[in-house]
């Protein structure tokens, strides 16, 4: 685990990088490492842990096995998280142009399916499935993405993995860049240097609308047109945060600390506690906002579940959702007490998945809560207790 010259630079939201491919993404862990000199932690061991439980461990093995398979999030592991593309273009909340509109006209360039079919390794032979997707250690889903793109503007090396989608999203839809290679190039560089692609992404769209608005000139960028759809500024603007260069250095304060800074463009921040926020418009997923609004280290789109788990996908997930005591499925963008209670609830139940560490996709499928005696054989009970299973 490793920061790169961004964190070395201390740009404000470099985050921390495993395997050249994935990272520790969000609230600047990078920089607080920096900030220490401590460059990397490497653990090395050369014996096999022991397992503690064995049995549950092939329990919920031969559970995983049978159930994911048949679950939707088989089309997690083949189109990724950037297959979720359509269903935000399709409600309304996909941020674009920061936040300035929930539709994207471009959003099929950055989808999932796209990615797939025109930048994943092994697409010239039919071997995405073998060679375009990885996976976290003993995971069957394989969601991951590793791109390849070998010519045109923005080569892509498959080491550094491929975008999430609030990758694609940040440095799609919040750009108005239209430009899958872009997109993937930025996550590229992102990984190459320790940054956060979701804040990396928001404040240069937040730097877009204060350009378009004349609230950030030439003479601040240095020379570049920063209007929005720019691909090429936003990758070029990429690798400036991360080597704090020019108009980057100023960015890499974050877009709360750059509008501070400036002293213009305050108008068109979109964060919560200093945060940038996740690709998610908070118009349309209110509970969501609501943990925006709470949430210790501000807007953060993985310490609850979303919105649309409780209003039209409440089929799919009653399951799981009843065991929270969560039964009655509420109207699209709402926000009263019950929807209140779903915030509280899944809160409590993604800090449970963050505690045992386990994926909230892995376990957001339909029948996919640990059960009480999983719970008690792992040792945590109390988990089973705090939760009311
Ligand atoms: S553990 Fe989660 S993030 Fe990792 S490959 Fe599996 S589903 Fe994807």
């Amino acid at each position: 685990m490793q920061i790169g010259p961004a964190g070395e630079k201390l740009v404000r939201f470099a985050c921390l990088i495993n395997m050249c491919n994935r990272a520790n993404g969000r609230t600047g862990m990078g920089a607080v490492m920096g900030s220490k000199n401590l460059k990397a932690v490497a653990v090395r061991g050369s014996r096999r842990p022991e397992v503690a439980e064995k049995e549950a461990l092939a329990e919920m093995r031969k559970w995983a096995a049978d159930v994911f398979p048949k679950s939707a999030v088989s089309g997690l592991g083949k189109f990724g998280t950037p297959g979720v593309v359509s269903v935000q273009q399709s409600t309304g909340g996909l941020p674009t142009f920061n936040f300035s509109s929930g539709v994207f006209d471009g959003w099929k360039t950055i989808d999932g399916h796209n990615l797939y079919e025109t930048a994943l390794k092994g697409r010239e032979t039919g071997k995405q499935d073998q060679e375009g997707r990885d996976t976290c250690f003993g995971c069957i889903i394989r969601c991951k993405r590793v791109v390849e793109i070998k010519e045109g503007p923005y080569p892509v090396d498959p080491l550094y993995g491929g975008p999430e989608y609030e990758t694609v999203a940040t440095f799609g839809s919040y750009c108005g860049v239209d430009d899958l290679p872009a997109t993937c190039k930025a996550n590229e560089i992102c990984n190459k240097l320790g940054l956060d692609t979701i804040s990396c992404g928001a404040t240069i769209a937040w730097a877009m609308e204060a350009f378009e608005a004349g609230a950030i000139t030439p003479k601040d960028t240095g020379g570049i047109d920063l209007r929005f759809g720019n691909g090429e500024a936003m990758v070029r603007l990429t690798e400036m945060i991360g080597k704090r260069e020019g108009f980057g250095n100023l960015l890499a304060e974050g877009s709360a600390r750059a509008a501070q800074h400036l002293g213009r463009g305050a108008e068109f921040l979109i964060t919560s506690k200093g945060q940038e926020a996740p690709a998610h418009m908070p118009q349309v997923k209110r509970s969501l906002a609501l943990i925006y609004a709470v949430n210790p280290f501000g807007a953060d789109h993985e310490s609850s579940d979303h919105d649309p788990s409780y209003e039209a996908g409440f089929n799919f997930f009653k399951d799981r959702l009843g065991k929270l005591g969560l039964t009655q499925a509420q109207e699209p963008r709402s926000l009263g007490p019950e929807k209140v209670k779903f915030a509280r609830k899944t809160q409590h139940f993604f800090s449970m998945l963050d505690s045992l560490n386990l994926c909230q996709f892995a376990c957001g499928v339909k029948k996919g809560t640990p059960t009480r005696p999983t719970l008690e054989r792992l040792g945590m009970g109390w988990v089973a207790d705090r939760l009311g299973l």
